[in-house]
């Protein structure tokens, strides 16, 4: 089983001297045997670069254009990302998605962007509470991976990382519960298992109020590669003990079924 990966989402927090103590201490403490990743706003990517040089801790951003370049005033590319060595890219975040509008199809032309310059696309996919409440979530997580192949090819899909994000999880304090986890990280390995050959190599990870205190039970599902951590990430102990706990599940070794 290959090694869990938690990958922090600042969102847009940070200043350049609490950005440094933060680094600083994670850099100081990760632990081996668990991929780190942080995606910072994009100011600061420069700075994490020169902190997390020589660290086991990868680099990622919180989105990216869709086009390579051009006149898009405002927009970032994925090869501006790739220069400042991002191995990670959130594509539609469902902040992204409900305040930005952004479409599925845009999410899976993102994707591609990234794939395209070398990059991991971290895709969050997921359901509100009115889609829960509904039954909806099948469906729901289906369009939204449907969309994903309908831009990209089984090689590029297995080069994914999937992020389950509930959205009435995310920054609630209200995480989904462990059952509701792998059930929604089954659905999605089912999706991958009959389009990818390489499906329970890709990396699915839940992400939505996850606290080092409910870690250990969710990463240890079968279906669970690691966390995507929006407000934990922030906190240097919280986060270093997040990391602890998606390694101590990756030694538990769960055959997925
Ligand atoms: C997120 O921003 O992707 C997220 C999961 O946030 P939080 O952990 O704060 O719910």
């Amino acid at each position: 089983m290959s090694s869990k990966l938690v990958v922090g989402n600042w969102k847009m927090h940070g200043a350049a001297q609490a950005n440094q103590a933060l680094l600083s201490a994670l850099v100081a403490a990760v632990p081996d045997r668990v991929d780190v990743a942080v995606c910072v706003p994009y100011p600061y990517l420069a700075q994490a670069h020169g902190l997390l040089s020589g660290s086991p801790i990868a680099l990622g951003a919180q989105n990216v254009s869709e086009y390579a370049q051009g006149a898009y005033t405002g927009e970032v590319g994925a090869a501006m990302l790739r220069d400042f060595d991002c191995r990670y890219v959130i594509v539609g975040h469902s902040e992204r998605r409900t305040l930005c509008g952004e479409s599925d199809a845009t999410v899976a032309r993102k994707a591609a962007a990234v794939l395209h310059a070398g990059m991991v696309p971290v895709v969050c996919i997921g359901e509100t509470l009115a889609q829960r409440e509904a039954g909806q979530v099948e469906s729901v997580l289906n369009q939204q991976l449907d969309a994903l192949a309908s831009v990209l090819g089984a090689d590029q899909l297995g080069a994914l990382v999937v992020a389950y994000e509930p959205v009435w999880a995310i920054g609630t304090g209200r995480s989904a519960t462990a059952r509701q986890v792998q059930e929604a990280l089954g659905l999605v390995r089912g999706w991958l298992r009959e389009r990818v050959r390489n499906a329970d190599a890709v990396r699915i990870l839940y992400g939505g109020s996850v606290k080092a205190a409910t870690a250990g039970e969710l990463f240890s599902l079968p279906d669970a590669d690691g966390g995507l951590i929006g407000g934990a990430s922030l906190v240097a102990a919280e986060f270093l003990a997040i990391c602890e706990a998606a390694r101590d599940a990756s030694q538990s070794g769960l055959i997925r079924e």
